[in-house]
Order: structure tokens, then sequence, then C-alpha cells
């Protein structure tokens, strides 16, 4: 009877363990899309040289740990809680540090700083840049100018941060407009450690800027996204022409971003569409014998669990109008055709796919019936 007890529970424990593991490998998976590759991000984090908890060196490992292609340390240019125990005349140090442990590893290190201020402009990254001392300039106008002169792209943090906009709702002010004329201003984040922004979104949308996503960590990933156990940090995905620092940069220029987070993904259409098409393809497709209930097996190679919801006229034979096609396995649905068919479009919604505020894409894939 105790063997018994002991098997059963050893049982559960395997079915538990199986059920979490099966989907979730830790390093970030997304397939490349047809012209670009698509590289994993993150753009903003901290270490101990501002308000951080680690050393460089850890961030370096984390983004290994996630797969990640390329990260930027943006410790605070001028806010330094530290500085008594850890005195740093060069802004540069965590960068540098980053980059030795980086050295002979498969991870892009670009260098970049936070520039801190308060509402209008809040909180930026300047990142690309070619010496974080020469930003520290107390005029706003003339830190971006000094910051665009070393080559920067320049995103906007937070703009939902409730501790400088008590409503969390992101709006553009005058300096905003005027940073964007002047070519000062080129992304803003429409995600930001766990907090999501439609208002950034449609601000990126009017105003051309590109869409980026990030941790903004302080602590470690591990604890703040319940990695390994299903979760990930927000990344930025950049579709660049080849990976290199240069096309990284050029990708986020040209506003080829879509954002990864808390299995959303949020981007312009003319990406995160081809995204989601490479990432979900028909494995086959076949009536069932004697019926015409066609069995569609739909093959998931990326990390996000897709909810999809039926957009045809037909109706299912396993699931509602709304399903999910998990990450990285295959999953059947099965259509009743009614009549035995060469093909059917099968247009789905993908409800956690975001390519405008409370928009999500719609997409055909053309079956064939084998
Ligand atoms: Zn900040
Ligand atoms: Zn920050």
């Amino acid at each position: 009877m105790r063997y018994l007890i002991i098997l059963a529970l050893a049982l559960i424990n395997f079915h538990l363990f199986a059920q979490h593991d099966h989907d979730h490998k830790r390093p970030i998976v997304f397939p490349d899309i047809p012209g670009y590759k698509t590289l994993k991000c993150d753009f903003h984090q901290h270490t101990v040289f501002s308000d951080g908890s680690v050393w460089p060196n850890i961030r370096v490992q984390e983004a290994l740990k996630d797969g990640l292609d390329a990260i930027s340390i943006t410790d605070h240019i001028e806010y330094q809680p530290h500085i008594d125990d850890i005195p740093h005349p060069d802004r540069n140090r965590s960068y540098q540090i980053a980059k030795e442990e980086a050295k002979n590893k498969d991870l892009i290190v670009i260098r970049g700083s936070e520039v801190t201020r308060s509402m209008p402009p809040g909180h930026t990254n300047a990142i690309f840049i070619q010496d974080a001392n020469k930003l520290f300039i107390s005029d706003s106008i003339a830190v971006f100018k000094e910051a665009k002169d070393q080559g920067a792209f320049i995103f906007w943090n937070h703009p939902n941060w409730t501790a400088q906009i008590p409503s969390g709702m992101a709006s553009v002010t005058e300096t905003h407009k005027h940073l964007i004329k002047e070519g000062l201003l080129h992304g803003i984040e429409v995600v930001n450690d766990v907090t999501y922004s439609d208002e950034a979104i449609q601000i990126a949308l009017d105003y051309n800027l590109t869409m980026i996503g990030t941790s903004d960590i302080h602590g470690l990933i591990d604890w703040q996204y319940h990695v390994p156990h299903g979760g990930h940090r927000p990344v930025t995905l950049v579709f660049a022409k080849d990976k290199s620092e240069a096309g990284i940069k050029e990708g986020l220029v040209n506003r080829r971003t879509a954002v990864w987070f808390n299995n959303t993904l949020i981007g312009r259409p003319e990406y995160l569409v081809p995204l989601i098409e490479q990432s979900v393809t028909v494995a086959s497709a076949t009536y069932k014998s004697k019926t015409s209930v066609l069995l569609v097996s739909l093959e998931n190679v990326s990390d996000a669990d897709f909810i999809m919801e039926n957009m045809t006229d037909y109706t299912f034979h396993r699931n509602a109008d709304v399903f999910t096609i998990e990450a990285n396995t295959i999953t059947d649905i099965e259509i009743k055709t009614i009549e035995k068919l060469e093909g059917v479009k099968l247009k789905l919604k993908v409800l956690n796919a975001v390519t405008a505020p409370k928009t999500h894409p719609e997409i055909i894939w053309d079956v064939k019936v084998e």
C-alpha cells in the first residue's frame, strides 16, 4: 500500500512537472521573418553603478541564460545612491565590465545611459553612445544634442510611470514634440518592467516612434519575472538585416521592432503579422475517415501561447471559438466543413497580439487538404 501511495505521488509529481516543462524552456525563442533576423534585446537595465543591486557581470549571465542577442546596461548618470560605497568617477564602468564579461560569448553589449529628469521630458535612455561621462549636462535639450552627436538612439522611458504621471496615462508635452521634431527622440517604451501602455503605443504610431519594451531590471530577472517557471522578461524583438551592433541600430532607427511582454506581442502589423505567420504554420490537414471533420495540426515554433479567436463561419469539433495554440508544440484543431473541401482559409484573430490600442491582427492560414 505504501509503495502504491509513493508511486501515485510520483506520478502526480511527474504530471505536474511535465505540464510545466514541455513548452517553456528558458531561452526566449522566436523565428526570423522574411528578410530579417529576429534579435531578442533588452535595452534598459541597472546595476550597482546606479540604483541596481547586482554587479554588471550578472546582467550578462542572465542575458545568456535567456538566450538574448543584445543588451544595454543603462545606469542613471545623475542618480547615484551607491556612490559612497562604490565611488566611480567614470560613468562607463558598468558597460566596460559587462563588455569584458561578454567577451567570446554570443551576446552584443551596447553602451548606454539613462538620462534622469523630471517630467517633462522624464527619463530617457541613450544607447549606442561613445562616452557616458559627456552626458553629465544639466540642460535637458543640450544633453540630448550631445547624445545625438555621439550617434545615440534615444527613447522615452516609462512614459506611464505613476511616480511622475499619477494617472498612468502617457501623454506628449510640448517638450517631447520639440525633441521629436529636432530628431532627438526616436523611440518610446510601450512596456516597462511589469507595465504596459496603450497610450504609449498610440504615441508611437502618431509620432512615428520605435516601439520598445524593456525590463528596467534593478534586482534579479528570475525573481522579478518568475523565471524559469513559465515567466519571461520583457524584450524588444529587433528585425535586423544582420546580427551586429550596426544591424540592431539600423533596425531600431527604421522602427522594425515588436515587444514581447507577459505572453503578449505588440508591434506594427507589417512586422507582427509575418512574425506570427512564421511562428504558426500548418503541419498537416486531413479529413478524419468517413467524416467531413478536417483535422488541422498547427505547429508553433515560438515562445508565445497564441490565444486565437475563430473568425471563419465554421465551428470546431474540439474547441470553442477561442482557443490556445501552445508555445513550441503542435496543436490539433478540428474544423467541421460539412462537405469535404480541397482547402480552407483559416482566419484567426490573434487576441494576445496588439497592433494598436485594443486592436488585434486577423491572419489567414491557407490550409491545403492532403
Ligand atoms: Zn527611469
Ligand atoms: Zn531605469
